[in-house]
């Protein structure tokens, strides 16, 4: 057959790049189809504008980040890990930096960087990416790929000898990443696993909208589902017009959309102070008060919390703001001490696909071989990054299944040239 390209990549996100880059390395001639006007949309707003490029945890630590099956992961990682994304990164020119919790950024604290260090090494090995081209269907011929047809201002058809099938997940749309790929993927005959919004923000019930925009640092999160705790995360908790958001509130949201999807009640707990318990709490205000015992309970409230929270808090409990500390009493104390503690909120609800990082769910694993990321339905077709159903933490772990499943699946399909 006169094929025009051994490997056609349907999606120049870091999963495609990786792809078309190694099959290139490979010796495969490589076309890359992305329907935006640029690649890697996406990748260019990570880490809030910072890209957190992967982890330094090692692969026990790294592989328990990530779900439903991190086990599926052992090759790809094999063949390609963290180091492996650093040194190919720095390659172009792009230094890294390592934060707190091993986190991985570019030293100019830009994500464009990365990106561009990505299309720079693809393109640097011979990889043609075409831009604008939106594939509508993976045509197969006895259940091998003959063809991909793309919309770029008129209808292609190219011929190519395997298609790696990377167009990411379904969250953030506005970047490219739709969810087509699943409809690719399901009329090559896969299922496709339920896709929920993950790394997303929690509604909740009470809203502190008046505080809303506010980070706390060192908060601690209990999940609480049907009244009994499950998980706990420490770290950062934003307050929104919504509800709750931060990392730890990110991280919890996986397991949180499973259970509000289920219909089980769950409620998260804040402690507001996880360095004092109760006793110390009590301490510090009776030393505060004894201080200063003509202040109002709001310059207290104030003294352990930011000024619209403590306004929040105090309300909550009908406690006057101008009320004299002198006559606050224990019982007060005690309100004030659960409230920092043991707040709960109730969630109602997750956020829509368009707020969400990641997606959960996705193609079968049951049905792409681990060793190749190659379909064990149709020959040739081959999967990498968020299209398929895997997911991690925050913390660099979703880039890095992207890129070594990418370079898995591109050495994989340039193989079987
Ligand atoms: C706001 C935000 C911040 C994030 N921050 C981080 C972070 O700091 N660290 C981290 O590890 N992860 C982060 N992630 C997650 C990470 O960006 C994704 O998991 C990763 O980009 C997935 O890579 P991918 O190549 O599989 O898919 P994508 O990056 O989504 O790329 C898929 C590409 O396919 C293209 N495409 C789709 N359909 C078609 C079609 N029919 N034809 C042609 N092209 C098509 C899309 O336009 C897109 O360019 C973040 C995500 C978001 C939304």
């Amino acid at each position: 057959m006169n094929r025009q390209y051994d490997v056609v990549v349907i999606g120049a996100g870091p999963a495609g790049l990786l792809a078309a880059g190694k099959a290139a390395k490979e010796g495969a001639r490589v076309l890359v189809l992305e329907k935006m006007e640029k690649p890697a949309r996406k990748l260019r707003i990570t880490g809030k504008g910072r890209c957190n490029i992967t982890s330094l945890k090692p692969l026990d630590e790294f592989l328990a980040e990530i779900k439903p099956e991190p086990r599926f992961l052992r090759d790809a990682f094999g063949e390609f890990f963290s180091n492996d994304i650093i040194e190919l990164i720095e390659s172009q020119g792009v230094d890294v930096v390592i934060e707190r919790g091993q986190r991985v950024f570019p030293k100019s604290g830009k994500a464009w960087d990365v990106a561009e260090a990505l299309i720079r090494w693809a393109k640097g090995l011979g990889v043609s990416i075409v831009c604008h081209a939106t594939v509508t269907a993976i045509n197969l011929t006895n259940n091998s790929i003959s063809s991909v047809a793309y919309n770029a201002n008129g209808e292609h058809l190219v011929q190519c000898g395997s298609v790696v099938l990377a167009a990411g997940g379904k969250s953030y749309p506005a970047t490219g990443s739709t969810g087509e790929g699943y409809l690719l993927a399901e009329k090559c005959g896969h299922r496709i696993t339920p896709l929920r919004p993950t790394l997303v923000g929690l509604e909740s019930n009470p809203v502190y909208g008046g505080a809303s925009g506010l980070i706390l640092k060192n908060v601690n999160l209990s999940v609480f589902v049907d009244g009994k705790k499950v998980s706990q995360e420490f770290g950062e908790l934003d307050i929104m017009p919504y509800g709750l958001s931060g990392a730890i509130v990110l991280r919890v949201s996986r397991e949180v959309v499973d259970f509000l999807n289920d219909g089980r009640d769950v409620e998260l707990e804040i402690d507001f102070k996880p360095a004092l318990d109760h006793e110390k709490i009590d301490n510090r205000l009776l030393r505060e008060i004894e201080g200063n015992p003509k202040m109002g309970m709001i310059d207290l409230a104030r003294k352990l919390l930011p000024k619209q929270l403590a306004e929040i808090m105090l309300d909550e409990l009908e406690i006057a703001f101008q009320k004299i500390v002198s006559r606050a009493s224990s019982d007060d104390r005690k309100l004030i001490r659960l409230w920092l503690k043991e707040k709960r909120f109730r969630v109602t609800g997750y956020r829509p696909w368009n707020e969400a990082i990641v997606t959960a769910g996705g193609v079968s694993l049951k049905e792409v071989n681990p060793h190749t990321m190659e379909s064990k339905l149709v020959k040739g077709l081959y999967f990498g990054g968020e299209v398929l159903d895997l997911d991690g933490a925050t913390g660099g772990f979703n880039l890095q299944i992207a890129y070594s499943t990418g370079w898995l699946a591109g050495k994989s399909a340039a193989a079987t040239r």
